[in-house]
């Protein structure tokens, strides 16, 4: 098995986090799956600062990924970024839930 969104391959004992989509299962590897969860962690603190520091570790970590990780991200992306209302509509943080 390898990670969909940097492609390391599984090692023995090595967990693999499953994540369920739209087109199906996403495999993510320990590190990555970290990223992930401190994205939605930095959008519930609405540190936008950390949001895209770990932002850009991630985008150097898929630049290989899967079609399934990139259809994914987008939309993973697309709710994480409710939590970071324009200036022009605070409507946008009631649908803040990551
Ligand atoms: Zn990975």
């Amino acid at each position: 098995m390898k990670c969909d969104c940097c492609l390391k391959r599984k090692k023995l004992f090595e967990s693999f986090a499953a994540v369920k989509t739209e087109n199906g299962k996403l495999n993510l590897c320990v590190d990555c799956n970290d990223l992930a969860y401190k994205l939605r962690d930095d959008a519930k603190e609405g540190n936008k600062d950390k949001f895209n520091k770990h932002l850009e570790e991630l985008e150097k970590r898929c630049k290989k990924a899967k079609p399934i990780f990139e259809d994914w991200k987008k939309s993973f992306l697309a709710d994480l970024y409710k939590c970071f209302p324009s200036e022009e509509s605070t409507a946008d943080n009631e649908k803040c839930q990551p």
